[in-house]
């Protein structure tokens, strides 16, 4: 079986984004704010966004399953208050879970958090509640930085945050370390915010000792892991300037990196530098880079061929990453496919 951790609703009806521009219209004019029953999206037009589209390419590439998420960037936590975020991460997760329940096979769901700039992160656990005990999503997406790229928050080590920890230790889910829109001019979004993040959220976890409090804690970094794998010596080297342990020791049991990395080469470091129990299949389709590789004519996000290449990793360890470290990694995804094929199996 193959699982795509890493999957976002970027292909949502139109409907959506107009209904979002009247939310950010009605900030300066209340009279303009939109009821959330205003959004109607017919399940027909759900299937249309996603057959032509993400299913479309998982069947061609052989991916069983998607754990799929709101489109990241526009979760755009920095715009509105905090009631803004709530009403707009609903609506995003709603239509997530409703694909999830036209494609129960294919899609599964990871939940956005109606994060907000300067806000109690507790505000976000009805929503993450919501989508895990009613809706049956199995991980979520966490903003180091819901301002944008001005990171006003503190750090991801910092006991600010352990409201939502500890209500992920409860659930026993996951969460994957996800900016969104950069709205500082220096940081294009996808080009370097989300790099940087992800290369950022993880030196707030070796700098710190956040897993030795939530010793069951499980961040996902995308991308690759940001610059981390190429880096693996100077992380390695400050850890032990500092007196932490091993890395494999200090964040390895808790930190995983998915495969969202777009050529064979960084693929081909990712695996030899990081050991295959860490690592996560996904493509991040439909996503950030949508063209055609002309050095290979094969697309940037069709990531599985880039595994199936690897030179260092063996069957054992393709399985692991394509399947088995999903399933531990996230264990309500594993009791969903266990549940549906004892199901099956009846
Ligand atoms: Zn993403």
């Amino acid at each position: 079986m193959i699982i795509d951790i890493h999957g976002h609703y970027t292909t949502a009806p139109r409907a959506l984004e107009a209904w979002r521009n009247q939310q950010v219209a009605g900030l300066a004019d209340a009279a303009l704010t939109p009821s959330p029953d205003a959004l109607k999206i017919s399940d027909e037009e759900l299937r249309e966004s996603i057959e032509a589209n993400q299913l479309a390419k998982m069947r061609e590439r052989g991916i069983d399953l998607t754990v799929f998420s709101p489109r990241a960037s526009f979760m755009a936590h920095h715009i509105g208050n905090v009631e803004t975020s709530v009403t707009w991460a609903r609506l995003c997760n709603d239509l997530c879970a409703r694909v999830a329940g036209l494609y129960p096979d294919n899609f599964i769901g990871a939940a956005m958090l109606p994060q907000s700039p300067g806000a109690d992160p507790r505000t976000c656990l009805p929503e993450l509640d919501r989508c895990v005990n009613e809706l049956g999503f199995v991980a979520l997406n966490l903003n180091p930085d819901p301002s944008g790229g001005h990171w006003t928050s503190p750090p991801l080590s910092d006991r600010h945050w352990y409201p939502i920890y500890e209500r992920m230790a409860e659930l026993d889910i996951p969460a994957m370390i996800h900016v969104s829109t950069s709205c500082n001019a220096c940081f294009h979004t996808t080009g370097a915010h989300y790099l940087n993040a992800d290369t950022t959220a993880f030196m707030q976890c070796l700098t710190s000792d956040l897993f030795k409090d939530f010793p069951t804690l499980r961040f996902v970094i995308p991308h690759g892991g940001g610059a981390v794998p190429y880096h693996w010596g100077r992380f390695r080297g400050l850890a032990q300037e500092m007196k932490k342990p091993l890395l494999e020791e200090h964040l390895l049991e808790n930190i995983f990196f998915d495969t969202c990395v777009y050529h064979q080469p960084g693929i081909d470091l990712l695996t030899k530098v990081i050991p295959a129990k860490n690592v996560l299949f996904a493509s991040e389709m439909i996503g950030a880079v949508r063209g055609i590789d002309p050095q290979t004519g094969h697309a940037y996000d069709d990531t599985r061929r880039f595994i199936e290449a690897a030179p260092t990793l063996s069957d054992t360890e393709r399985r692991q990453i394509f399947e088995l470290n999903a399933r531990r990694v996230y264990p309500r995804l594993a009791a969903a496919l266990d549940a549906r094929q004892q199901g099956a199996a009846r």
